[in-house]
C-alpha cells in the first residue's frame, strides 16, 4: 500500500488500522490506490465521525465503517470490513434493503427513528432497535454509487418504554373493580397477554392452605396444558415451590416441556422465572407468578428488575382484590343481618299484633255489653286495658310500617280521595284533646281543585304523627292544619306555637330513633320513629317533608306532594273509610292521656282505711295514675294523684301527705327535682318518698337514692311488692315519729358508736361472717345444720355497686321465706338490710375489696344479718339521708355497727 493509501486510514483508530491492513485488492473496491476521489472523501468522513457510521460502496454494497459502528455489530466485526452487507446483515436484510434501495434510487436521504432489527451479534437472535438514516454517496461524476448509513442503537429505550407500558396497564386494569380475586387475576393475565414481546406467557398461582392453585393464565392452550393447575409446596415443578418459599427461581431448558414460539422472530422460549408474589405481611408470599422470558432479549439486570416489578404489581392487584372481596363480603353479611333483623322485626310485630287484636275485641265487647253491663269499677279497669292495648297496637303498627319501609316492602294502596275532607276529618279527631290542653286548633283545608290519588292510610299516619307531636310539644297558643294546592302540587302544613327545635337538632330530626334530649313535653313516651316514618311515607307517596322551626317559637312541618304523584292512576277502588280514622282516634286518645288532671284532684278513699295514711301519687301517665290510685285505695289509703312534680309540690304545700310515690321522667318538674325540693324543706325533709320509674339501671337508682328517696321500684312491678314497700316505708316513718329509738337526722350516732366489746376488732364481728366466697353475687348457702330444722347459715358476696341492694333483697327474701316467718318480720329485715347495703355501697370509700358480704344466720330463735364492707366511711357526721336510713334500720331491727381496720360490719338482729 502506498503512503497516500495508508494516510487515508490513519485517523480511523482501531478500525482504521484494521482497514489499513486489509487486502482491498481482493474486494470489489480494488486496491486503495485505485479508489476514486469520492470514495476516499467518503471514507474520510466515516472514519472521522464519532457517531456510528457505515459506508456501503459499489454494486456489492462493500462495507467500510468506523470504531463506533464496530461496537454495534458485536462479533460480526471485523469480518464485516470490506464484505458485502447483504451477507453480514443477512438476518436483517429484508428490513434494510428497501430503505437502502430507495435512498439509492431516489438520491433522497431517509430516516427511521426505531428500526427493529434482528441481530445475531451476541450468539443469539437478538431483538434490537436502531435510529437509522440512509443518505446517498456519490462518485466523482455525481452518480449515486453508495450509501452513508448513520445509526444509533435505541434498543434500551424502546424495550424499557414497552415494559413500563405493561406495568402501567397492569396497575390500571388490576385496579378496576373485579367481582373477585380470580376475576382480577384473569384481567391481569389478559393484560400480560397483550405484551408478548416482554412476557411470552405467564400464570398466577395463589396460595390456598398448603396448595398453590393456578388462578389465571395467559391465553394459550399449550401453556395451560404444560403448567400445573395446582401444586403443593414440595412440588419441584416449574420452580413454583421455591418461589412459594420466598425466593425467585429460574427455569431453563423449557423446550423440553413447552415449545412456545415467542419474540419478534418466533424463536422458542427457553427460560421462565417463578417469582414470589409478596404479601402485605412479611413471611409467606400470597402466591407465585410464573413468567416466560423472551428468547430475543438477554435476561440482564434490567430485564430481571422488570420481572420483580411485574410480580409486585400483580401482588398489589391481588391484595387489593382480596381486600375488596373481604369488604364486599362484610357489606353483604351486614346487609343480610339487616334483612334478617327487619324480617324478625316484622314477624315479631305481627306476632304482637295478633294477640293485641284478639284482646281488643273482647275488651270492646265487654264495654259494649248491654245485657251484662260492667260495674263502674270493672268498666274503669277494662277501659284502662283497652286504652293501653290500643296504644300498644298503634306502636306495633308504626314499627311494622317502618320495618316494611326499611325492607322496601311498604306499599301505597292509592285511591281517589278528597284530600281536604280527609285532612279536616283527621284534624277534627284531635280537636277535643287539643282544646282540653288549652290550645286552639285552626283547620284551614279548603276543597282542592280535584280529587287526588293517594293511600289514605299512609296520609292518616302522616297527619296523625305530626298532629300528636304538635300537641305533645305545645303548651300555649295554637296548632294549625292547612292544606293548599298550587300549580306544583298540594302542600300540607301542620304548625304549632310550641317549644320549637334548636338549629343543631334539625339535621337529624328525621333520623330514625332520634329524639331531642331533655326537652319539655307533655309526655316522655315516644320511640323516635314518628318523624322518620312521616318522611318515608311522604316519599312513598311521591312527596317530601320539610321542617321550619325556631327554638321557643314553634315548629312547622310541610309535606309537599307534586301533581305528578297525585294524578297517578289509583291502585285500589272503592272507599277506604273502614280503615281510615282508627290510627288517628287511637293517637288522639293517647294524647288525651297526657293531659294532666287539675292539681291535687282528690281521689275518694275507699272504706276500710286502717292506717289513715295519705299517699300522693305523681305520674304523668293518666292510666298509671288511675291504676295506682285504685290499688293503693284498695289498701285503705287515701290517695291523691297528680301529673307532674310541679303539681305535686303545690299539692304538698296545701296538705302534706304521709308518703309520696313519684315517677321520674315527667314534664315541668321531674321526680328527682321534686325529691330535691322536698329534702331541702325542713317541713318535708323526712317525708318518705318512693320512686317509681321505668328508668331501670343503676344510674337512676343511685340518683334517686342519693337524693334521699327511701326506695326505688322499677316498672313493671308487682302490685304486692309495691304495697309491701310502701307499708315498710310508712311504718318506718311512723316509728321514727313515735317509738323509734333514734330520731331522724341524728340516727347514725345510735349505731355509729359501737360498744367497747365490739370495737375490739374485726375478729369479733367477723366471727359472725362466713369465709369470703367468690365475688359473684350468687347465693351460696354454706351450712344447714341438720339438727336444727329452722337453722340457716348462708352468705353472699356482691359487687359493691348500686344494683347489689336489689339482688340482695331477692336473695334474703328467698332465704327468709323458707323459715316460714312472719311476712312483716321478713319485710322489716329486708328493708333494714337494704339500707345497710346502700350505706355500704355509697359510703364505703376506697374499698380494699370492691365487695360487700352479707351473712344470714338463724339459730336460737334469733335472725342475724351481717352486712360487711371493706372501705372507709366518708362522713361520720349525721346526714339527712343516712339519718333516715339509720332510723329505718333501727325501726326494723336491733342494729350494731363494728368498725374494723379495713371496713365496717353492720349487724341487724330480730327474734323470730
Ligand atoms: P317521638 O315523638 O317518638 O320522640 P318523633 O320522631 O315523632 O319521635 O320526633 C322526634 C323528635 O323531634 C321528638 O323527640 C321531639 O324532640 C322533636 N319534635 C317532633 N315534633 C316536634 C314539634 N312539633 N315541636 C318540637 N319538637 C318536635
Amino acid at each position: 500500500m502506498t503512503r497516500a493509501a495508508r494516510e487515508l486510514f490513519v485517523d480511523g483508530g482501531e478500525t482504521g488500522r484494521l482497514m489499513a491492513a486489509l487486502d482491498w485488492g481482493s474486494t470489489p473496491l480494488g486496491g486503495v490506490d485505485t479508489w476514486s476521489q469520492s470514495l476516499r472523501a467518503a471514507v474520510r468522513i466515516v472514519l472521522s465521525s464519532r457517531y456510528p457510521m457505515l459506508l456501503l460502496w459499489g454494486t456489492e454494497f462493500t462495507q467500510l465503517y468506523n470504531d463506533a459502528y464496530s461496537a454495534l455489530i458485536g462479533d460480526k466485526h471485523p469480518g464485516a470490513l470490506g464484505d458485502d452487507v447483504r451477507v453480514t446483515l443477512a438476518e436483517g436484510w429484508d428490513v434494510l434493503a428497501p430503505l437502502i434501495e430507495e435512498a439509492m434510487a431516489t438520491g433522497v436521504a431517509s430516516w427511521v427513528p426505531a428500526l427493529q432489527l434482528l441481530l445475531e451479534r451476541s450468539g443469539y437472535r437478538e431483538e434490537a432497535y436502531f435510529s437509522v438514516s440512509h443518505a446517498p454517496a456519490r462518485d466523482d461524476d455525481g452518480r449515486t454509487v453508495g450509501i452513508f448509513t448513520v445509526c444509533s442503537e435505541v434498543t434500551e429505550q424502546v424495550v424499557s418504554q414497552r415494559r413500563m407500558r405493561l406495568l402501567r396497564d397492569l396497575a390500571v386494569r388490576g385496579g378496576d373493580a373485579a367481582p373477585d380475586v380470580d376475576g382480577t387475576c384473569t384481567r391481569l393475565a389478559e393484560t400480560i397477554s397483550g405484551h408478548p414481546l416482554d412476557v411470552p406467557f405467564a400464570a398466577v398461582y395463589l396460595r390456598e392452605g398448603d396448595r398453590l392453585r393456578r388462578a389465571a393464565c395467559t391465553d394459550d392452550e399449550q401453556v395451560r396444558a404444560a403448567l400445573p393447575a395446582e401444586t403443593s409446596d414440595d412440588d419441584a415443578v416449574w420452580g413454583i415451590a421455591t418461589a412459594a418459599g420466598g425466593s425467585a427461581a429460574e427455569i431453563g431448558g423449557l423446550p423440553a416441556r413447552l415449545t412456545l414460539p415467542a419474540g419478534p422472530w418466533g424463536d422458542p422460549v427457553v427460560t421462565a422465572l417463578a417469582l414470589p408474589l409478596p404479601s402485605a405481611e412479611a413471611g409467606q408470599p400470597l402466591g407465585v407468578l410464573v413468567a416466560g422470558v423472551s428468547p430475543s432479549r438477554a435476561l440482564d439486570e434490567s430485564y430481571r428488575s422488570f420481572y420483580e416489578l411485574l410480580a409486585q404489581q400483580v401482588a398489589v392487584a391481588v391484595r387489593n382484590a382480596r381486600a375488596y372481596e373481604e369488604e364486599r363480603r362484610r357489606a353483604e353479611a351486614l346487609a343480610e343481618l339487616d334483612r334478617v333483623k327487619t324480617s324478625f322485626f316484622t314477624n315479631v310485630s305481627h306476632e304482637f299484633r295478633t294477640p293485641l287484636t284478639l284482646m281488643l275485641g273482647p275488651l270492646a265487647d265487654a264495654l259494649d255489653d248491654e245485657e251484662e253491663p260492667l260495674s263502674g269499677r270493672q268498666r274503669e279497669r277494662v277501659e284502662t286495658a283497652q286504652r293501653n292495648a290500643t296504644r300498644l297496637l298503634a306502636l306495633v303498627n308504626n314499627l311494622l310500617t317502618f320495618a316494611s319501609v326499611e325492607a322496601g316492602r311498604a306499599r301505597s294502596d292509592t285511591r281517589r280521595v278528597d284530600l281536604a275532607a280527609l285532612t279536616r276529618e283527621l284534624a277534627s279527631v284531635f280537636r277535643s284533646a287539643v282544646e282540653r290542653a288549652g290550645l286552639r286548633l285552626e283547620v284551614n283545608c279548603p276543597p282542592l281543585p280535584r280529587a287526588v290519588t293517594i293511600d289514605p292510610v299512609n296520609w292518616e299516619r302522616i297527619v296523625t304523627n305530626l298532629l300528636s307531636n304538635a300537641l305533645k310539644y305545645t303548651f300555649v297558643g295554637r296548632i294549625t292544619v292547612e292544606l293548599h294546592a298550587d300549580e306544583a302540587g298540594v302542600r300540607l302544613t301542620i304548625a304549632d306555637t310550641g317549644i320549637g327545635i334548636s338549629d343543631a337538632e334539625l339535621p337529624r330530626l328525621f333520623d330514625r330513633f332520634h329524639r331531642v334530649p331533655g326537652v319539655r313535653s307533655r309526655s316522655h313516651e315516644g320511640t323516635g320513629i314518628g318523624l322518620a316514618l312521616v318522611r318515608e311515607l311522604a316519599r312513598l307517596e311521591g312527596g317530601e317533608v320539610q321542617v321550619h322551626s325556631r327554638a321557643g317559637s314553634g315548629t312547622a312541618f310541610t309535606v309537599t306532594l307534586p301533581w305528578t304523584a297525585l294524578d297517578r292512576p289509583a291502585t285500589a277502588n272503592g272507599p277506604a273509610e273502614g280503615t281510615v280514622g282508627a290510627a288517628a282516634r287511637g293517637a288522639a286518645r293517647e294524647a288525651a292521656g297526657w293531659l294532666a288532671d287539675s292539681p291535687g284532684t282528690p281521689v275518694p278513699a275507699t272504706p276500710g282505711d286502717v292506717t289513715g295514711a295519705r299517699i300522693l301519687v305523681v305520674d304523668d301517665n293518666a292510666d298509671m295514675r288511675a291504676y295506682l290510685t285504685r290499688i293503693l285505695s284498695d289498701q285503705g289509703w287515701h290517695v291523691r294523684a297528680v301529673g307532674d312534680g310541679r303539681q305535686a309540690w303545690e299539692s304538698i304545700g296545701h296538705e302534706t301527705p304521709d308518703l309520696v310515690l313519684t315517677d321520674v321522667m315527667m314534664p315541668h318538674m321531674d321526680g328527682f327535682e321534686l325529691i330535691r325540693r322536698l329534702r331541702r324543706d325542713p317541713a318535708t325533709g323526712a317525708l318518705p318518698v318512693l320512686v317509681l320509674s321505668a328508668r331501670a339501671g343503676a344510674e337512676a337508682s343511685v340518683e334517686g337514692l342519693a337524693l334521699g328517696a327511701d326506695d326505688y321500684v322499677v316498672k313493671p312491678f308487682a302490685a304486692t311488692e309495691l304495697i309491701a314497700r310502701i307499708r315498710a316505708a310508712l311504718s318506718g316513718a311512723r316509728l321514727r315519729r313515735g317509738t323509734a329509738p333514734v330520731a331522724p337526722g341524728g340516727a347514725v350516732s345510735s349505731y355509729a358508736d359501737p360498744g367497747p366489746e365490739e370495737t375490739a376488732g374485726a375478729a369479733t364481728a367477723d366471727a359472725g361472717l362466713p369465709a369470703a366466697p367468690a365475688m359473684d353475687g350468687v347465693r351460696r348457702p354454706d351450712v344447714s345444720r341438720p339438727e336444727a330444722v329452722r337453722a340457716v347459715d348462708s352468705s353472699w358476696t356482691y359487687r359493691s355497686e348500686p344494683a347489689a341492694a336489689a339482688t340482695m333483697r331477692r336473695d334474703l327474701r328467698a332465704a327468709l321465706t323458707t323459715l316460714d316467718a312472719d311476712p312483716d318480720l321478713v319485710q322489716d329485715l329486708v328493708t333494714a338490710a337494704s339500707e345497710a347495703m346502700n350505706n355500704a355501697v355509697e359510703h364505703a370509700q376506697h374499698p380494699s375489696r370492691p365487695e360487700v358480704r352479707v351473712g344470714l344466720r338463724v339459730d336460737g330463735g334469733r335472725v342475724r344479718i351481717t352486712v360487711r364492707d371493706f372501705g372507709t366511711w366518708r362522713d361520720r357526721r349525721p346526714a339527712m339521708d343516712r339519718g333516715r336510713g339509720a332510723a329505718v334500720m333501727n325501726a326494723c331491727a336491733d342494729v350494731r355497727l363494728v368498725c374494723h381496720a379495713d371496713g365496717t360490719t353492720v349487724t341487724l338482729e330480730r327474734s323470730v
